[in-house]
Order: structure tokens, then C-alpha cells, then sequence
């Protein structure tokens, strides 16, 4: 009799399935089990982020004071964790004063004395702290940060991120709670890539340029944006949070290269005699072009004027040179020399870098082209086998000496 047992749910017989259970009236199937299991599963998840986010809109989030620094103290702060870069930090520090004094007296309502938002469009090449910049303000401030790149965000209904993902990343940065979210910060990475590409051969629509650009605009420009909480692509059936964005302070970055060509073509047009002088360094002299940028520069590398105007700041960060790579390595609060000392104080041994052996690692940084990037790679790789191998290490000595030699050999093991 028992093979003529049947599923109660889905009514296959006991040998069509791998296992039953008997109950007082009726019979499941282990497909059965694990179907029904699934569906309790997601509502259960699902209740629970519905509760974790109505917990976390506390009304009084909505009125709690930031603890706004004056602008030299917030460059203070600045100067502890990036090294140079004092014009990006002064301009920044400004920017972050007013933007937040801003939300603070409540500036925000749609009348007359309304006061522009501070978003700030940071240029500079790769690795010279553009994200480190945005992140240590959100330090500074305590606030919730994501970070996103623009080259992963297409137009809604084309593969890729939605940018409401980027709401999505703040959220849960500001641990579900709304209102802390609507005054966090959002760092949009490469924003370059975005630009509308010149000759466009396609004569379908720029989904990863322009059109971008235009998603974009929808929650720069302050409206209440509907956000899936768990991220992913938006569904009919899915419950959205509404975030407003006006109090959200976006920082835009990119290398933009070529923007000199651009600045130096405009200024050559307007400005008869205007002569750059060819002895400077190439360092200069992309310094000396970025000081000049006009909003039309940008719309002339691809970047749509509604998108260009959201942005009212725009600074540079200088390309870095030795000697500020050397200091990026050794002084900031969390610098890689001071992370390594520490890890190697945690296995009881103390570790010196000789001046030498620091020029090293620079020249070596330089090499690769990474900017301050490149720093880490090139101590990952001194430091790999003298850290496997670190029991040997603790035997030998209790202090080591890194050397120009010691170094060389490291670094050899990668020719
Ligand atoms: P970017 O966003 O400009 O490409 P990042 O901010 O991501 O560069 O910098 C990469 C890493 O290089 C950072 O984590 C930081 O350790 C280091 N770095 C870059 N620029 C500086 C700087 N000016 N001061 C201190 N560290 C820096």
C-alpha cells in the first residue's frame, strides 16, 4: 500500500518522488517541501527589511542636528589623511560648510532665497585621491557614503545598474535609516566615461553615454526617487523606499583626459599671444590648464550642460610627484608604512624602511603609472614572503631592516 502513496500538494506518487511525509491527513513530497520552503523563506526576508526599515525612519533622524566643522577645521581633518592637493581640500572644505549649513537653517524649501547645492566635480588623474577625498569628508562628518561607477550604470530597461542602485548603496551605508541616507554622500566615480562619445556611429541611443548622463540628472536634481531596498533591477511587484535626494551631496570624479587639448584650443582662440611656456613639466602643465576650466570645457569633452550645471564645483587634484609619494607612503594617519608597522608589531618584530628603500618603492609606484595606487602593489609585493614566511622571521630577529638590498631581492622575485 505504501507505494501508493501521494503528494497532498502537487498529487505525484511515492515512486515518482525521492521522499514523503506522512501526515495525520495527507502526504508531502520533498519538492513540495523545499517549494513551500522557499516561499516561507522570502516572505519571511522580505517582512523582516519591510521592519528593518520602518524601525530605522525614526522621525527625529529627520531633525538631528550634523555637526558642522568650519571649513579650515574640516581641511584640518583633511590634511590628516591626504597629502598635498591643498586647492581640492580648501575648495572642498568650503563647499562641505556651506552645503551642510544649508540643510541646517532649513534653506531647502522651494522659495526665493533657495541656495544652490554644493555638488563638486572632482579632475584628476588615476590614484591621486580624488576617493579618498570623498571618503574622508563622509569621515569627517560621520555620514553614510556609497560610491558608484558611472561605467556600470546604464538607462533603465538596458543590462547594467539602474542608478537607483547608487540610493540603494547610500541606504544601506546609512543602515537602512532614510533620513540619515537623504544627507549622506555619494561619490560617482569616472564620470568621464559617461561623456557623449563625439562621432557616435550608432544610430540607436548612447546607453552608456548620454543616456546615462540623463538618468543621472533624475536624482541629482532633488526629487523623491523610488529605490528597491536590496538593490538589483526594479520589478512591478517589489516594495520601494522613497528617498529624496535634495539634501544628498554628490561628488563626481574623473581623470577627463584630454581636457587640456580642450581648455588649450579655447584659450588660444580667445586669447592672442596667450603662450604656454614649454619648459614646464607635464605636471604643470596640466595644473596650469585645469586652474582655467570653464563649465563650456566640459561640455566640449561630452558631458551635457543640465549635468554639467548640477555640478557647481569643479576642482583639480595635481598629478603626484616623488616626493609627494613618498609622504603618501610614510605620514598619513593610516599611511601603508604605518599599516605594515603595525602588522608587524602584532608578531612582535619591528620594521624599519631606510630612505633608500623608500625612493625604491617610488621610483618603482612611478613606473607603473597608477598614481598613489600603485604603492600597495608594490609593498604587497616586498612584503609577501617576508609575512609567509613569518615564523622563520620571529626565530631570526625582533627588528628588520628594510634595505635598498633586502628590497631589490623582494621586488627581483617579480622579473
Ligand atoms: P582616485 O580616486 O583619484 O583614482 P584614490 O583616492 O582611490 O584615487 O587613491 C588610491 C589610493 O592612493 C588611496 O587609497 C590612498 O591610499 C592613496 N592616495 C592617493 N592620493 C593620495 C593623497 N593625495 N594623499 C594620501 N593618499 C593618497
Amino acid at each position: 500500500m505504501d507505494h501508493l502513496l501521494t503528494c497532498s500538494f502537487c498529487g505525484r506518487k511515492k515512486n515518482e518522488i525521492t521522499l514523503i511525509v506522512s501526515g495525520i491527513n495527507g502526504n508531502i513530497c520533498n519538492s513540495c517541501i523545499e517549494k513551500t520552503y522557499s516561499i516561507i523563506h522570502r516572505k519571511f526576508t522580505s517582512k523582516s527589511s519591510d521592519q528593518k526599515h520602518t524601525i530605522n525612519n525614526h522621525k527625529e533622524e529627520k531633525n538631528k542636528k550634523i555637526n558642522i566643522q568650519i571649513p579650515k577645521k574640516i581641511k584640518k581633518f583633511l590634511d590628516y589623511y591626504i597629502i598635498n592637493q591643498d586647492i581640492a581640500k580648501k575648495v572642498i572644505s568650503v563647499a562641505i560648510y556651506n552645503h551642510y549649513k544649508k540643510i541646517q537653517f532649513d534653506c531647502n524649501k522651494k522659495n526665493d532665497d533657495d541656495i544652490e547645492k554644493s555638488n563638486i566635480l572632482l579632475i584628476g588623474d588615476t590614484g591621486t585621491g580624488k576617493t579618498l577625498l570623498a571618503k574622508s569628508i563622509s569621515k569627517c562628518l560621520n555620514l553614510p557614503f556609497a560610491i558608484a561607477d558611472a561605467t556600470n550604470l546604464t538607462e533603465a530597461g538596458y543590462v547594467g545598474e539602474d542608478v537607483e542602485s547608487i540610493l540603494t548603496k547610500l541606504l544601506q551605508s546609512a543602515d537602512y535609516n532614510i533620513h540619515r541616507a537623504e544627507k549622506g554622500i555619494i561619490f560617482i566615480d569616472e564620470i568621464d566615461k559617461i561623456a557623449r562619445k563625439k562621432n557616435n556611429p550608432s544610430i540607436t541611443r548612447d546607453v552608456s553615454g548620454e543616456g546615462v548622463q540623463q538618468a543621472l540628472l533624475k536624482i541629482l536634481e532633488g526629487d523623491i526617487i523610488n529605490v528597491p531596498p536590496q538593490g538589483g533591477r526594479k520589478h512591478p511587484d517589489q516594495k520601494m523606499i522613497k528617498i529624496n535626494t535634495n539634501n544628498i551631496l554628490f561628488i563626481a570624479g574623473g581623470t577627463f583626459e584630454g581636457l587640456e587639448t580642450i581648455i588649450n584650443n579655447r584659450i588660444n582662440q580667445t586669447s592672442i599671444g596667450f603662450i604656454y611656456n614649454n619648459k614646464q613639466t607635464h605636471q604643470n602643465q596640466k595644473q596650469f590648464y585645469l586652474k582655467k576650466i570653464i563649465s563650456d570645457d566640459l561640455k566640449n569633452f561630452g558631458l551635457i550642460p543640465e549635468l554639467i550645471g548640477r555640478f557647481p564645483i569643479i576642482t583639480y587634484l595635481s598629478p603626484l610627484n616623488k616626493s609627494m609619494l613618498k609622504k603618501i607612503l610614510t605620514d598619513p594617519k593610516n599611511s601603508l608604512i604605518k599599516q605594515y608597522k603595525k602588522l608587524f608589531e602584532m608578531d612582535q618584530i619591528s620594521i624599519h624602511l631606510s630612505e633608500e628603500a623608500l625612493d625604491i618603492i617610488v621610483e618603482k609606484t612611478i613606473e607603473l603609472g597608477l598614481g598613489a595606487r600603485g604603492l600597495r602593489n608594490i609593498c604587497e609585493k616586498i612584503f609577501l614572503d617576508l609575512i609567509f614566511n613569518i615564523e622563520t622571521l620571529q626565530k631570526r630577529t625582533k627588528i628588520l631592516n628594510i634595505d635598498k638590498d633586502l628590497l631589490i631581492k623582494e621586488l627581483s622575485k617579480y622579473d
